[in-house]
């Protein structure tokens, strides 16, 4: 039902509802409270303490707008009095809050004071008391505070909501029986709203959170169900004759995590289904050659296999990589990117996809996704780093083929409660184990004032042969915060400090060709230092570089370090990654020190995942994450296994008739 139809939302108050994307009854009822308050208590004001947010309440006994500068800025200023002090709000540039008050005005105030000298808060949050029919439901009890929009007061949306939920919150229907010992769907929505108690709004939250992880799982689960009674899948299992003398001529021995990877793989490959699996390995667990060999899997049995990588340098890279590897099998490598449409390894004019006849490996970025991509007999689909890229463009990789097999990389660990969100249509195996022979790994973290100490470090490895990856977080310093460092600065400096040994730079606003040259140069160890920004973060692999310097640490996300200093620690060197805080503080230490304590990527990924959420984890370019009202994907594993637990249960139940 419309807002507009409710009693009290006439056009202008709907269109402000719509604004804040409440257009139906159902959107208003699943507007989650930002906050509640606990309006049975107030702190007096002269026990407010710094910094810390509080419910306070009194009345106003002066109020009046300041202006300086030339009238350029203002600031609103209300004084209020319980009997125990007076506390200042001061609001600035916003005059017209001025209409809002009114001396003798009864106030609520929440916010953190700024001072206590004289006791002040900044842009506080306020509600004017009125004693009027509604006022029980705006005080003596916990409140909903509500996101808010321009001319919506919090007391009108919160009467609205009374009535809403009043009338229509009985008459939801349940989704699921409610699972034992957690209310129904309608009595958690009205404990969300207007709880009786404090600890009612946890558990209306889980109940409403289970009910959508259960909508997520069943639309995981229908999706495979509908794919596995459709697909039937195109014998992939490899005959061995391009695999032995593949793993012969390999200068190591696969570890027993990677043949174990491998097993499961060629079951998939050889089953009724097509493979549809996720493979998980830390960086430099060795993922690259697993891909190969389930290449020359689908290759032995006359398939094509396309290869995906979300960066050119790592298309590039994994390019040179299978060439190596696989040309003097005999072969056909071809690369295509955004910039090199096609590049075969015979070289031909128009040695192009379509033209091929017979089964090749086309590794590329984006590119791959392009119609004139007409792959033929593709067997089977590989993507690295899965997470750079959404469901959507995965889909349209396979789409290319009948139903081909399909194994996804990444070396972000993904913490349970995400993989069953994101990919709980996927097999699961995972390289637990790294290759043997590497050197240690060890990540000191400092303050930038030991930087020269570092740079000496450097030095010294420098001497003896290895080479150092620097890391900044930004290109140059055009809008750069104060104290954060840019690439292209910082790399004239480090190639004073550091002469005579020889500093390039990669980012990613260079062409490719002067990125393959620079990674070129610095593979040969004709660079001594490479000074970059996260460009390495993915694949890069140079084993003799045993130092990585990253600046402004405290600027990146906790996987996405561990990810860089994944970069080093390939050889049998050992390896240092030192990270320099620049904006020290004791938070961002803190979090840092989670890397210096393990190299285990799940941990360090879980405590991501807790401190800055799952967008954050993932990156920007996540496109695949659910929009979840109640549920967290950091705090909800037990949930979202229910879920899927009564989602398959649901599926397999007998459809009543
Ligand atoms: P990632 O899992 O991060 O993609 P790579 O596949 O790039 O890791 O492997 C990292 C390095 O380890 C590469 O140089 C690769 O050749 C090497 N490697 C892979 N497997 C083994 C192994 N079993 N023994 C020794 N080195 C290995
Ligand atoms: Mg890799």
């Amino acid at each position: 039902m419309p807002v507009a139809r409710l009693r009290g939302v006439g056009p202008e108050r709907a269109a402000q509802l719509e604004r804040l994307e409440l257009r139906t009854v159902g959107d208003l009822l699943l507007h989650r409270p930002r906050r509640h308050e606990d309006r049975s208590q107030f702190r007096p004001i002269a026990q407010l303490q710094e910094g810390e947010a509080s419910l306070t309440r009194g009345r106003i006994v002066a109020q009046g707008v300041k202006r300086f500068a030339r009238g350029r800025t203002s600031v609103f200023e209300l004084i209020i009095d319980d009997g125990s002090a007076r506390l200042h709000c001061r609001w600035w540039n916003l005059p017209f809050m001025e209409r809002y008050f009114a001396v003798g005005d009864d106030v609520l105030v929440f916010g953190k004071p700024l001072s206590l000298r004289p006791r002040t808060m900044d842009h506080p949050e306020t509600e004017v008391v009125v004693n009027d029919a509604e006022s029980q439901l705006h005080l003596n009890r916990i409140v909903p505070v509500y996101s808010l929009t321009e001319g919506v007061p919090q007391r009108w949306l919160r009467g609205l909501l009374a009535r809403v939920v009043k009338d229509f919150a009985p008459h939801v229907i349940e989704p699921q029986p409610a699972p034992s010992g957690s209310p129904s769907r309608a009595e958690a929505l009205r404990m969300i709203h207007f709880p009786e108690q404090a600890d009612e709004i946890e558990t209306a939250r889980r109940r409403l959170a289970l009910d959508e992880f259960i909508a997520l799982q069943l639309a995981i689960q229908k999706r495979r169900r509908a794919w596995e009674s459709r697909a039937t899948s195109l014998p992939c299992a490899g005959t061995n004759h391009l695999m032995r003398p593949f793993l012969e001529r390999l200068t190591f021995k696969l570890t027993d995590a990677q043949t174990k990877v491998l097993r499961e793989i060629r079951a998939d490959l050889g089953a009724r289904h097509p493979m549809r699996r996720l493979l998980q390995g830390d960086v430099g667990a060795g993922k690259t050659v697993v891909a190969a060999c389930a290449a020359l899997m689908a290759i032995e049995s006359g398939r094509t296999v396309a290869l995906m990588d979300p960066t050119e340098i790592l298309a590039e890279q994994h390019f040179k990589t299978f060439c190596h590897w696989l040309e003097p099998l005999g072969i056909e490598v071809h690369l295509l990117t955004g910039s090199r449409k096609t590049g075969g390894s015979k070289k031909t004019a128009d040695d192009d996809s379509k033209h091929s006849r017979s089964p090749a490996l086309f590794i590329g970025t984006h590119a791959l996704l392009e119609e004139n991509f007409a792959p033929e007999n593709l067997g089977l689909v590989i993507i690295d780093e899965q997470h750079k890229f959404g469901v959507a463009q995965r889909e349209r990789l396979l789409r290319k083929g009948r139903y081909p097999h399909l194994l996804v990389m990444t070396a972000t660990p993904i913490p349970r409660t995400l993989g069953l969100t994101l990919y709980g249509d996927l097999d699961v195996s995972v390289i637990d184990q790294l290759p043997a022979g590497r050197g240690r790994l060890r990540t000191h973290v400092r303050t930038a004032d030991t930087l020269p100490k570092v740079i000496e470090f450097i030095r010294e490895q420098l001497a003896q042969g290895r080479q150092t990856y620097v890391v900044y977080p930004r290109v140059n310093d055009e809008k750069l915060a104060e104290g954060v460092k840019a690439v292209t600065a910082e790399t004239e400096k480090l190639r004073v400090a550091l002469a005579p040994f020889r500093v390039g730079a990669l980012h990613g606003r260079m062409k490719s060709a002067e990125k393959e040259s620079v990674m070129a140069a610095f593979h040969a160890n004709e660079l001594h230092v490479l000074v970059a920004t996260t460009v390495i973060e993915v694949g890069v692999d140079v084993a003799n570089a045993t130092v990585m310097l990253i600046e402004n640490a405290e600027q990146f996300g906790l996987a996405q370090l561990h990810q860089l200093r994944g970069r080093i620690g390939r050889g049998t060197h050992d390896s240092h990654c030192i990270l320099l805080s620049n904006a020290d503080t004791p938070e961002s230490r803190e979090r840092l020190k989670v890397l210096a304590e393990t190299n285990d990527g799940f941990k360090v990924a879980e405590a991501d995942l807790m401190l800055r959420g799952p967008g954050e984890l993932l990156g920007r370019d996540q496109s695949g994450l659910p929009n979840l009202i109640f549920g967290d994907l950091a705090r909800d594993l037990a949930l979202v296994e229910q879920a899927r637990a009564l989602a398959a249960k649901s599926l397999t139940a007998p459809t009543p008739i």
